[in-house]
């Protein structure tokens, strides 16, 4: 066992209400410089939805990827030595600066000078970059601001009525907010995939960061992250993303994106874990046994043998006690309430989310004080709007039993924390 400390993040997701404060104090701080415009280290997106850059999840390089498609000339159906042989000349999965967005603002000029007319003038979006009136197509958070919040809609086979059809989708309408940064992963790909070593993931936090002066601009990491969480500066020439805020954890602060955040969503933490682990661990072939395989590599910082380790490999006194204040520990190895994103990435995140219970139902009410009884509960989860199946598809790989356990724990917690604020009976276990 070798133990090593890694910062992490848990974002309670019922929490988020999609302001963007962190999106817009993460760039006043980050990237508010020319060249990356475009950029957001932190974006929030709705789900379902496109994500940013668009369709970065839905990415099947033997299909093409981003480049190709846009080429449409070179169909890239080998792998292997070809693929490898084909990459020394071009990199083909790049997400375009369409695949983002071009910064836009609107023509509020338009709204005081257009003439009279039958209705009311707006404000149509303009291109920051060439001052053109534009449509834009993607955007940090393409969904909820320009395309309409994405619907789920449950198929019910024993509707025959299109009345009840719609009714039906609007009921199970719904949409949430995914906040997004850089995943500070264990096996981080972007680091894996950059030929000039510049990319590095930093032995004493596990932050991951780019060196400026060694970036040669090959754009490897942008295509080797399957979170898109890399940018490329087009002034510099130079690859960009998420510090996960260094100088501020370096000082005691929290991220910025932690700090501003409305919600108060956001959970920082240390974690200790098994470096010698992670390999096999991020291995693991049957992408639903990926979630339980990488809690397999986190150590509990309150074991003594865990501390003597950590201790023997050099790791400061007082990260070992931050890990073991750390509420990111509780909420993803002690209660299991928190999951990974995409753990079929295979890179192994480190910013893992509460899943959202919303919207509430009356049978969650019904839940009674207390999981003592297990039917009310589960007809609860039963009723939820959002599907457990598309949660599980976004944090374990498709196994819907670890999100069900996470939201059975959420049910219980609510209905006695509302009992308790209501002066009503409750369990004290
Ligand atoms: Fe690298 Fe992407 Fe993981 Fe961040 S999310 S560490 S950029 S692979
Ligand atoms: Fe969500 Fe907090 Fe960001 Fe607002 S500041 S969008 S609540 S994560």
């Amino acid at each position: 066992m070798r133990v090593m400390a890694q910062v992490a993040m848990v974002m309670n997701l019922d929490k988020c209400i999609g302001c963007h404060t962190c999106s817009v104090t993460c760039k006043q701080t980050w990237t508010n410089r020319p060249g990356s415009e475009y950029i957001w280290f932190n974006n929030v997106e709705t789900k379902p939805g496109t994500g940013y850059p668009r369709r970065y999840e839905d990415q099947n390089r033997f299909k093409g990827g981003w480049a190709l498609n846009r080429r449409g000339k070179l169909k890239l159906k080998a792998g292997g030595r070809l693929r490898k042989l084909l990459s020394i000349f071009y990199n083909p999965e790049l997400p375009s600066l369409d695949d983002f967005y071009e910064p836009f603002t609107y023509d509020y000029e338009h709204l005081t000078t257009a003439p009279l007319s039958d209705s009311f003038p707006s404000a149509r979006p303009k291109s920051q970059l060439t001052g053109r009136n534009m449509s834009p197509s993607a955007g940090p958070n393409w969904d909820d601001d320009l395309a309409g919040s994405g619907t789920y809609a449950a198929a019910d086979p024993n509707l025959d009525g299109l009345a009840e059809q719609v009714q039906l989708e609007f009921e199970h309408a719904f949409h949430f907010y995914l906040p997004r940064i850089c995943e500070h992963c264990l096996n981080p790909s972007c680091v894996a995939s950059c030929p000039s070593g510049a990319m590095y993931k930093r032995v004493e936090d596990g932050i991951v960061l780019v060196d400026q002066d060694r970036c040669r601009g090959w754009r490897f990491c942008v295509s080797g992250c399957p979170y898109k969480k890399v940018y490329f500066n087009h002034r510099t020439g130079k690859a960009e993303k998420c510090t996960f805020c260094y100088p501020r954890i370096e000082s005691g602060q929290p991220t910025i994106c932690s700090e501003t955040c409305v919600g108060r969503l956001r959970h920082l933490g240390v974690m200790l874990y098994d470096a010698d682990a992670v390999l096999a661990a991020a291995s693991t072939k049957d992408d639903k046994e990926l979630y339980e395989a990488q809690l397999s590599v986190f150590l509990d910082p309150h074991d003594p043998d865990v501390i003597a380790g950590a201790e023997r490999d050099g790791i400061a006194h007082d990260w070992i006690q931050a890990a073991q204040r750390s509420p990111v520990y509780a909420l993803i190895a002690t209660h299991r309430v928190a999951l990974p994103l995409h753990p079929e990435y295979r890179t192994m995140p480190m910013v893992w989310y509460v899943p959202p219970l919303s919207p509430i139902t009356d049978a969650v009410h019904a839940t009674g004080h207390h999981d003592d009884n297990p039917d009310q509960v589960f007809a609860a989860i039963e009723s939820l709007r959002i599907p457990l199946g598309y949660l599980a598809n976004l944090f374990t790989a498709g196994d819907t039993w670890p999100v069900e356990r996470a939201l059975r724990r959420l049910t219980v917690l609510r209905t006695h924390m509302r009992a308790q604020q209501l002066g009503d009976p409750v369990d004290a276990d």
